[in-house]
């Protein structure tokens, strides 16, 4: 376990959390770290640049249910129900979406982007460990005041054919609605407007900050926290 965390994490580089790049992760048995944050604190983005990382893969919640929704299955358009207004997808959804995707894994490192993301799911992330055998290694959450998230979340596009995150402000593209990397059509995500942004940041405050409490009084060495 302190291999993992000497390898990955740098304290004095906050959006470098995950430090190992490019090198082999050596670990006694498979690990589990699990990453939040407000929407808008750049989970995704964080995880995507670190995507070299041998032997680490992410867990993208929020990107595989929507792929259920693409896919137009009907668990799909169950979960489409609760993602179109901003709400959290129910504990029993979550769990056929994440252990669906743990069954194809077979990497000694799990990053979990933006789970468990409520009390209740808390449980359920923990028989998941159980059944893989992942240990918690760490708990990284990154910090974002809630005008600036609002800022961020509206002035996001994504390219609608290979989904590379650009920001108006922050990562503008080189031309006006178009992506750098496949000249697909940028778009505006069905949550990231205005009314729904709201419903999202209040539950967060309502629903993920109690799961970084319970975390902060039951595995405080394992918990790392970074402004974003
Ligand atoms: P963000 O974190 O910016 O809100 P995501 O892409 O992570 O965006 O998630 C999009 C939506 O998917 C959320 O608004 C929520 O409805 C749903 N979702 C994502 N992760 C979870 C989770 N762990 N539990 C329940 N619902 C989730
Ligand atoms: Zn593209």
């Amino acid at each position: 376990m302190a291999r993992v965390t000497e390898k990955l994490f740098r304290p004095d580089t906050p959006l470098n959390f995950l430090a190992a790049s490019g090198e082999t992760l050596e670990v006694a048995s498979r690990q589990s770290v699990v990453l939040l944050g407000p929407p808008g604190s750049g989970k995704t983005s964080l995880v995507r640049a670190q995507a070299e990382i041998n032997g680490l893969t992410a867990i993208e919640t929020g990107n595989l249910l929507k792929q259920e929704i693409r896919h137009g299955t009907p668990l799909g358009r169950q979960i489409k129900v609760y993602t179109d207004v901003g709400a959290l997808v129910p504990p029993a959804l979550i769990s056929r979406v994440i252990s669906a995707e743990l069954e194809s894994l077979r990497d000694d490192l799990i990053l979990f982007d933006g789970f468990p993301r409520s009390f209740e799911q808390i449980g359920l992330f923990f028989q998941l460990l159980k059944n893989w055998q992942l240990d918690l290694s760490a708990v990284l959450v990154l910090t974002l005041d809630l005008p600036t998230a609002i800022e961020r979340l509206g002035k996001r596009r994504v390219c609608a054919r290979c989904g590379t995150l650009y920001n108006l402000n922050s990562k503008p593209p080189q031309r006006a609605g178009e992506c750098d990397q496949c000249e697909g059509k940028l778009i505006q995500r069905k949550d990231d407007t205005a009314a729904v942004i709201t419903e999202r940041l209040k539950s967060y405050e309502s629903e993920t900050v109690p799961v970084i409490e319970y975390f902060q009084a039951n595995f405080k060495p394992l918990v790392w926290e970074a402004p974003s």
